[in-house]
């Protein structure tokens, strides 16, 4: 057992015993971690606070490699007061909450927290959460193991791309094509920026609402077809989206 300061993530909270909980922590520093609050659920204890799902902080903690560690303390390091003000954005936040724990058990890479943490702090900076889901998704396909070629067709390597499909898993060149999918040239450019872009370097994001919806709809459908994962806030934020 040693003392250890990482930043991390509260994925989701479990009551223990009388008056604590366990806390499943992704962490930059030693992934996913299960964590025992004690006694946080008693009014007057200072780790209250801090032992909710989306706390955003640094955790300091007494670390037992693969086994249940202890909370000693944590700063928060954002709140996300701004999603936390809406109830869209707490769809968002809940779905890509379940989403990053998802990809993360499928691959243990850290960059998949840094992205999911780096997505998050551009929506509480009141960027397009729906542009910003769609690029994370996107980017999560590589960890997943089913990333798209957006480089050239699909099925022949051709760079003269007419369409994307999801049936034929992503873009189509003109002799390709089988009337499925979109081929809306905005849409095909953009998805295609979606997966190159850097994320921390976005300021501001103006992509029009048929585009959007459009690689919405494609990434839906690809996540279905390819990924294997069921999350299930999904469907509820479906219903909220506004396009
Ligand atoms: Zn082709």
């Amino acid at each position: 057992m040693k003392i250890v300061s990482t930043e991390g993530f509260v994925i989701s909270t479990t009551k223990y015993s009388e008056n604590s909980k366990i806390l499943n922590i992704l962490t930059k520093d030693y992934g996913l971690i299960g964590v025992i609050s004690k006694s946080c659920m008693s009014n007057k204890n200072t780790l209250r606070t801090v032992s909710e799902r989306f706390i955003y902080a640094n955790f300091n903690i007494n670390y037992k490699e693969g086994k249940l560690s202890t909370l000693i303390s944590a700063d928060i390091i954002n709140y996300f007061k701004y999603i936390r003000s809406d109830i869209n954005l707490i769809g968002y936040l809940t779905y890509l909450t379940e989403l990053v724990a998802d990809v993360y058990k499928q691959n243990n890479d850290i960059e998949i927290y840094k992205l999911f943490i780096t997505s998050l702090l551009k929506i509480e900076q009141k960027l397009d959460p729906l542009v910003l889901t769609n690029i994370l998704e996107i980017k999560y396909l590589d960890y997943l193991g089913v990333g798209l070629n957006l480089d050239g067709c699909t099925k022949c390597g051709s760079k003269n791309i007419v369409a994307i499909s999801h049936k034929q898993g992503g873009f189509l060149c003109k002799n390709c094509y089988d009337n499925s999918g979109f081929t809306n040239k905005n849409a095909l450019k953009t998805i295609r920026l979606y997966y190159y872009v850097d994320i921390g370097k976005i300021s501001e994001l103006n992509i029009s609402n048929d585009t959007k919806m459009e690689i919405d709809n494609f990434l839906n459908h690809y996540y279905k077809d390819y990924t294997g994962l069921y999350i299930k806030s999904k469907e509820f934020l479906n219903n909220l989206k506004k396009y």
